[in-house]
């Protein structure tokens, strides 16, 4: 095998086609600060997504912090470990203490089951992740946020186009927070956005990520500066005009490596689109204890072959030394995501993978 295959590569579309875009921008001399193609994208990606309001960061981490911000969430938050680590990043930026529950074995995302118990007077918000696309069980945390007067904030890095029977999954919570990093399935280079269901909000947010100010002369909140760029908006409005296209390719390759690890022993593919409109940004793998091999050692083996998985998620978020002084970090709190994070690999999906190395891939999982 010559080039390494990663877990993903980014889609580009053809460079000549974004070009012209390039000579828009030189022409008009906008280059930040809510310009045309900042504008063109907001409602662009409020069409194809199915959302009301979004605002538009430059990257996923600054809309978290941000989000957290709008909603003047303080004390407490319920959230995951089973995610990556600037879900909680987030919340200590604001100074938060993130209280981890764990997760579903199915789904991988937060268990409802396991909130209530996590509650305290400090808790404000719950910050639940769409893990690998997968939509959360959004009515039964809906329903703990409403008894308890509780914020829900989504991290839906991974839930970019992702619909439940009501259509985007996006439009649930009191705000979801998406990424458009150069791995995720539509991408800015970097990017990142909010969706929110009304203008106020996103009225708030807009002067958030602009350091507070509302016009010339006043500031209003301690702001921070995440604004996305003429450049990465215009190439997100090209990259839009190619995303059903990749969400096909993806859906092929999805179904293809089923296909093929179906009869594995050992081996259960994880993330099962099932009723929902799913994105396929990732193919999670559980390497159960009747595989010949453990997840680190099918790790390597693939590693030598030139393909290169990964552990999404190991370590937990509750492992990495900032969060597991925390009580709720313990291991026992945490059984499931703890085994998980022991068995999952990610392989390659990505819209130019061929076919062909799929079955390259699946027959170094089958050959045991
Ligand atoms: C990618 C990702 C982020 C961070 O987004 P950036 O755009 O890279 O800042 C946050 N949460 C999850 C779950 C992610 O996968």
């Amino acid at each position: 095998m010559t080039k390494p295959i990663y877990v993903t590569q980014p889609f580009l579309p053809p460079l000549k086609e974004f070009l012209p875009y390039l000579e828009e921008i030189w022409a008009s001399k906008i280059l930040t600060n809510g310009g045309p193609f900042h504008q063109k994208l907001e409602s662009a990606l409020c069409d194809y997504l199915g959302v009301k309001h979004i605002a538009l960061f430059a990257n996923g981490t600054l809309a978290l912090v941000t989000a957290l911000q709008a909603l003047r969430v303080t004390g407490e938050v319920i959230t995951t470990p089973y995610s990556f680590v600037a879900t909680a990043h987030s919340l200590l930026w604001n100074g938060i203490k993130p209280v981890f529950v764990d997760v579903d074995p199915n789904t991988l995302n937060m268990d409802p089951t396991k909130i209530e118990a996590a509650i305290t007077p400090q808790t404000t918000a719950i910050m639940p992740v769409h893990c690998y696309g997968h939509p959360c069980d959004v009515e039964a945390i809906q329903k703990i946020a409403d008894n308890y007067n509780l914020k829900v904030i989504y991290d839906a890095a991974h839930a970019f186009g992702v619909q439940c029977h009501c259509g985007s999954v996006l439009n649930h919570g009191d705000l979801s927070v998406l990424s458009f990093h150069a791995t995720k399935v539509f991408n800015t280079f970097e990017g990142g956005a909010i969706i929110c269901p009304d203008e106020k909000t996103k009225i708030r947010i807009d002067q958030l990520k602009n350091f507070g100010h509302v016009g010339e002369v006043t500031v209003v909140a301690p702001g921070i500066n995440g604004k996305m760029s003429e450049f990465n908006a215009a190439l997100g409005l090209l990259q839009l005009q190619y995303i059903d296209q990749a969400l096909a390719r993806r859906k092929e390759i999805n179904a293809l490596y089923r296909e093929q690890l179906q009869h594995v022993k050992g081996i259960h593919c994880l993330n099962d689109a099932g009723e929902h409109v799913a994105n396929y940004a990732y193919f999670p793998i559980q390497v159960q204890p009747d595989y010949p091999l453990s997840r680190d050692a099918l790790n390597e083996k693939l590693k030598e072959n030139g393909i290169h998985p990964r552990r999404y998620f190991y370590p937990l978020i509750s492992e990495f030394p900032m969060y597991r002084g925390l009580p709720s970090a313990n291991k026992a709190n945490l059984a499931v995501a703890t085994s998980a994070s022991l068995q999952v690999l990610c392989l390659p999906i990505y819209p130019d993978l061929e076919k062909s190395m799929v079955q390259e891939i699946t027959q170094l999982i089958a050959s045991q």
